[in-house]
């Protein structure tokens, strides 16, 4: 029998820096909230894919500038990834929320392998799906890889949870007294301003493929859920 609506399948993408509360590591406090507030939404209903970065722990570039070769540094970086998913589908699950990690490096023992059919039967059978490591490519970023799984699984949007400010703004609101956050942005816009919303080959590969992505604040208690469920918050960056 056909059904009357799809459900609303998105994919959260959530920084490391978030994870790490501003620190190396992990600050369980912020993950556990962000568990709590993914478990409400996937309880009404809503597909949740989640990628999450590695910036509390490593980033190649800042590697790089420490004499580590930039592939290297990289893949480590990648590796840090997974530990926050990890620590995610944790505090998931003591939600009794189902989770299954799946990384784009092979580690068979903690996480499934990169699956797309199997991810999307993860997120019809109500689990959330968390994706580790990045692509598993040295030079991209969590960001591009947000784009990617969100188009190879079907996610009608990207939705970028960011600490420290709650939307893309028209210069940066912690230095700027005049500056006014954005409801709407093409992507043109935030490509050629190179405004602070995700890195250009993100956000290039987004406007290829008309994904629309909201910029959100995550420290707001209640705002993962929110957004999860469609709510209109912060910046909506569009053709
Ligand atoms: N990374 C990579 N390829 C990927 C994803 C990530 O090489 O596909 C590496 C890169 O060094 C990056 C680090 O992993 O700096 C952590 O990811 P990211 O900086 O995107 O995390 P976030 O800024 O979201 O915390």
């Amino acid at each position: 029998t056909p059904s009357h609506t799809s459900p609303r399948r998105v994919l959260l993408k959530l920084s490391g820096e978030a994870f790490g509360g501003g620190h190396i590591g992990i600050d369980p406090n912020v993950v556990r909230r962000i568990a709590e507030e993914v478990a409400v939404a996937v309880r009404h209903g809503v597909q949740v894919a989640i990628v999450v970065g590695g910036g509390n722990f490593f980033r190649g570039a800042e590697l790089q500038q420490a004499g580590i070769d930039r592939s290297r540094g990289d893949y480590m970086g990648m590796l840090g990834t997974v530990m926050n998913c990890l620590a995610l589908q944790d505090f998931l699950e003591q939600e009794g929320q189902a989770t299954r990690v799946q990384s784009a490096i092979q580690m068979t023992q903690v996480t499934e392998p990169y699956i797309p059919l199997k991810a999307i039967r993860h997120l019809e059978k109500g689990r959330v799906v968390v994706f580790g490591a990045g692509a598993g490519m040295p030079y991209f970023s969590t960001d591009t890889v947000s784009i990617q799984r969100a188009l190879e699984i079907h996610c009608s949007e990207v939705l970028m949870g960011k600490n420290g400010v709650d939307g893309v703004y028209t210069a940066d609101p912690r230095k700027d007294d005049q500056a006014k956050m954005f409801t709407q942005l093409s992507y043109n816009r935030a490509l050629v301003d190179n405004l602070a919303v995700m890195d250009a080959s993100a956000l290039s590969m987004a406007r290829d493929n008309t994904l629309p992505i909201r910029v959100f604040g995550l420290e707001t208690p209640g705002n993962v859920t929110r957004v999860l469920e469609g709510e209109t918050l912060g910046t909506l960056v569009s053709a």
